[in-house]
Formats: structure tokens, C-alpha cells, sequence
């Protein structure tokens, strides 16, 4: 038996803002259980549901050093969800917010605390790791703490990590005064071959440097991120990492992404009942948006974080080209201001055409994957992308740049073979961008065979855990 623990800052069901949660909630459980004992470390924020958070219960405190700040408080809460054990670090200074991320200078100090105290509680519940699995730049200093304030501690001897990056843009930089302030870490280890990067320090450049093995989630963007173009500043410390670095694609949960059985929507439906099923997911949401009652016309959606990552330039670009032609639009999303704004006006001009919810609001989500034909990801980068593998199991065919994941993950179509799940273009170009959304109406309309097979296809691909996880399980077994 071997034991995983999971660092990360957010999971589902307890506290989800992307895609990083609904992969440390499905991993775990994807495991091997008879051979992988895996708990999970998050924070123990107050803006989990209570009817959650009211379960877990308390199970010790102490005090832990935090560099100059001195004794902080570290409280232990535990909970066990299907089968797996989640120990949430309660501190009422820290994870008191309403959202669990927001300005970045306290997110930073935060998270050195939590990555700490990650590891503190370790000896105290009694459960050592073979393995830590650390996710994106909010988990980047636990590799670090236990190559340094750790070490001497017998306890933390033969703890091997993985240093997952979900995505490489958010990094947690901050100058190193105050890094060092809120950590305690020696001066050796603010070097340019550590965790300086131009002039300041980056957690999550720590977590690299410091992990044993790196890896991304897909292939591609193991391969992107060595670039110029995509590594964020740090292609040239992958470049040199890349014999530990490798690309697993994330899967997405079957139970609780599954169009038979999903409780958020109106009519229930699988590959051989798609037909009448999304038209009854479609009339419903054209009702509750109040978008023309056109069981014609061809919807796509949107469901992203409301930001240039996610090509939201690309669309405003051409926004008024594609609303010209017979399509309805409905965008589900947060984030700059300025796409916000610039979506409820286009909603308020296309009255009945467009609808903007600017929300987050999952079950809204789940009747736009029901009802859409097509899913709309234009990604600037995407290192993997849960929407087009979910869009594609509720036989919503996803329109994507070919980047990252979306590369990995969606076949485009090939008229001459009928092969392909879903359409893409190459180039971060508007214009490309609105030719193949283009071409994908033009199939919609007058080939509507070779649509709907490419539905079957799309809703048959299997995007569970099952091969990823069994990737996992090898890369676990390799570190000894
Ligand atoms: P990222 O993690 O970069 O935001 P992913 O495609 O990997 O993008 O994952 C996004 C996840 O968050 C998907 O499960 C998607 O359905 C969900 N999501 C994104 N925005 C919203 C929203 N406004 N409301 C509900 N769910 C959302």
C-alpha cells in the first residue's frame, strides 16, 4: 500500500472556481484504493456550503512557526467523502473570505501559510506520505518546506513529490522580503536557480525546482510549455527539467458529468436518445433565458472564466459577423469587467438571440452543455480544458483552437473519412476562428447526418479517469 497525499487549494464538491477542482475531487477516487491510500489537504474555507462544512469535524489544534509572523494557529478538520479522507486546515485569519482567492498579496501570504502547515499537520494526524502531490503555485512551497525547514525532522525522510501545474500563468510571485517574512525559508534558496525569478520569488518556480517529477495535464502542453510563447518565463527552467516533466490528460468525472442520470436537468438523455433529448434541454433553456423558441437554430455556448486566456478578444472581434447569421449565443461566465460589461450590452442589443449570465452557477452550466449544439473555446493556451470533455459526453460538439488539450483531446471533423468530434482552427485569429464556427454551421444545417453521427462519436469518446488515473499510478510507483 502506498500513501498519496493531495495538496491543493481548491476540490470539488467543497470549493470549485475551475478546473483544478474537479480534478482533486475525481483523482483520488479514480485510484487503485487497495493500493493507493489518498487523503487530501485543503484549506478549511468559510465559504464552503455549510451543509458541507457543517459535517466535518474537529480534530486537534496546535501552534506552528511562520517565519517573522511568528506562532500562528493550526486547527485539523476532518471529513471522509466516498471513501476518501479530506483534512481541511482551519484558521479563521486566513480562510475567512467569500471567495477563496481574490487580492494576490494576501493570497501569497495565505498560501505560505497553508503549504506549511500542510506538512506540520503531518506527524500530528499520524499519516506519512510516500508520495505529496502538489497542485498549481498555491501548493508550490511544500516541495520547498520539506527540502529545507523539514529536513532535519526523521518524520519527513523519504517523502517523495509531484509538482502538478494546472496552469502555468499563475504563478504566486511576490518580492522576496515579504516571501521570506511569511515562510521562514534560508536565504539559499532565493537564487535564480531556486525560487528567484526576475528579482522577486515564485512559489510555484520553487515547486519545480524542488519536485521530484513535474507534470501538466495533457501532452501538448508539456510540450508548449518548454516554448518561449507559452512558458510564462519559466521555458527555460522546464527545458532543463524536461526528463522529469511529462504530460497526463485530465479525465472528467462520469458520475457526476452524465446526461442519463443528471439531476440538473430537464429531460434525461444517452447516444441513442440525444436527439429528442437535447431538443427538450434546449426548448427548456430558450424558456429560461427568454431566447427565441427556435428548435431550429443552432446554440452555442460558452462556459469559461471570462478572460484573454479563454479567447474572449477573439470573440468581440467578431461578435457582430457571427450574430448576423443564424446562430443563438448564450455565454455563462465571470471575470474582466470588461468582457462582462461588454456581454450584457451585446445581450441587451440582440434581445432573443444572446443571453449573458454572468454568474457562476453550476446547474446553469449543466443545462447549456444539455442544450447547446456546440461549445465555443477559442483558448489562447489551454493546458488541458474540462469544458470540450464535458461539452463532448453531453453531445455539444466543442469548436476549438488546436492548443494544449483541446489538441489532445478533439478530433477535428474530416468530411471525407466522417471521422472527428468537434471542429478546430490552428492560428489565434479571429477571422480563422469564425470561418470553422462557420463551416460547423454549415454542417449543422446541411448535412445533419454527418452532425449527428459526429454527436454519437463525441458522446461515445471516453474521457473518464480510467486510462489517466492508471498513468498516475505509474508515475507514483516510479519515485522510490
Ligand atoms: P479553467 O480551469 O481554466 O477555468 P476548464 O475548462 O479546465 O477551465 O474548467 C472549467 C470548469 O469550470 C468546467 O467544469 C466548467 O464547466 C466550469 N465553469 C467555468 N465557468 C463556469 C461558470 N460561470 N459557471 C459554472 N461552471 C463554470
Amino acid at each position: 500500500m502506498k500513501n498519496i497525499l493531495f495538496v491543493a487549494s481548491e476540490c470539488v464538491p467543497f470549493i470549485k472556481t475551475g478546473g483544478l477542482a474537479d480534478v482533486v475531487g475525481a483523482l483520488p477516487g479514480a485510484l487503485n484504493r487497495n493500493q493507493y491510500d489518498v487523503r487530501v489537504v485543503l484549506p478549511n474555507y468559510r465559504c464552503i456550503k455549510p451543509s458541507l462544512r457543517e459535517k466535518f469535524h474537529y480534530l486537534m489544534h496546535f501552534n506552528m512557526d511562520l517565519g517573522e509572523l511568528g506562532s500562528v494557529y493550526v486547527g485539523v478538520m476532518e471529513y471522509e467523502h466516498e471513501g476518501i479522507k479530506y483534512y481541511f486546515i482551519d484558521n479563521e485569519h486566513y480562510f475567512s473570505d467569500p471567495k477563496p482567492y481574490g487580492d494576490l498579496h494576501w493570497d501569497i501570504e495565505k498560501f505560505c501559510y497553508f503549504s506549511k502547515a500542510a506538512l506540520a499537520i503531518l506527524p500530528v494526524i499520524g499519516f506519512h506520505p510516500d508520495v505529496i502531490h502538489c497542485h498549481d503555485w498555491q501548493a508550490g512551497l511544500v516541495p520547498v518546506f520539506l527540502h529545507t525547514l523539514f529536513k532535519p525532522n526523521p518524520f519527513f525522510q523519504n517523502i517523495r513529490t509531484v509538482m502538478t501545474i494546472h496552469n502555468l500563468r499563475f504563478q504566486g510571485v511576490w518580492d522576496i522580503p515579504t516571501i521570506k517574512m511569511y515562510t521562514g525559508l534560508p536565504d539559499w534558496v532565493f537564487t535564480p536557480d531556486r525560487l528567484e525569478f526576475k528579482k522577486d520569488a515564485n512559489m510555484l518556480k520553487g515547486g519545480l525546482v524542488f519536485a521530484d517529477r513535474i507534470t501538466t495535464v495533457s501532452r501538448t502542453y508539456a510540450e508548449e510549455i518548454k516554448l518561449q510563447y507559452y512558458g510564462e518565463g519559466l521555458d527555460g527552467l522546464l527545458r532543463a527539467k524536461a526528463d522529469s516533466l511529462s504530460g497526463i490528460v485530465n479525465g472528467i468525472d462520469y458520475r457526476a458529468y452524465d446526461p442519463e442520470r443528471d439531476s440538473k436537468l430537464p429531460e434525461h438523455y444517452g447516444v441513442t436518445s440525444f436527439k429528442q433529448g437535447k431538443a427538450a434541454c434546449k426548448a427548456a433553456l430558450q424558456q429560461e433565458l427568454d431566447l427565441g423558441h427556435d428548435p431550429n437554430v443552432m446554440l452555442i455556448g460558452m462556459i469559461t472564466r471570462l478572460t484573454d486566456q479563454k479567447g474572449l478578444d477573439l470573440l468581440t472581434y467578431v461578435l457582430e459577423r457571427l450574430l448576423g447569421s443564424a446562430v443563438q449565443l448564450v455565454v455563462i461566465g465571470t471575470g474582466d469587467a470588461g468582457y462582462e460589461n461588454l456581454l450584457r450590452r451585446c445581450e441587451w442589443e440582440h434581445h432573443g438571440q444572446v443571453s449573458a449570465c454572468i454568474m457562476f452557477d453550476e446547474a446553469r452550466a449543466h443545462q447549456l452543455y444539455a442544450a447547446a449544439d456546440a461549445i465555443l473555446m477559442p483558448s489562447r493556451f489551454e493546458p488541458c480544458g474540462l469544458t470540450q470533455l464535458i461539452a463532448m459526453r453531453y453531445g455539444a460538439l466543442p469548436i476549438v483552437r488546436e492548443t494544449g488539450g483541446l489538441c489532445d483531446t478533439v478530433q477535428p471533423f474530416n468530411e471525407i473519412e466522417n471521422t472527428g468530434t468537434g471542429f478546430s482552427f490552428a492560428c489565434y485569429n479571429a477571422d480563422d476562428m469564425l470561418n470553422v464556427i462557420n463551416y460547423a454551421q454549415k454542417v449543422y444545417y446541411d448535412n445533419r447526418p454527418a452532425w449527428d453521427e459526429m454527436v454519437r462519436r463525441a458522446m461515445q469518446a471516453d474521457f473518464s479517469w480510467n486510462n489517466s488515473a492508471r498513468e498516475y499510478e505509474r508515475l507514483y510507483d516510479s519515485l522510490r
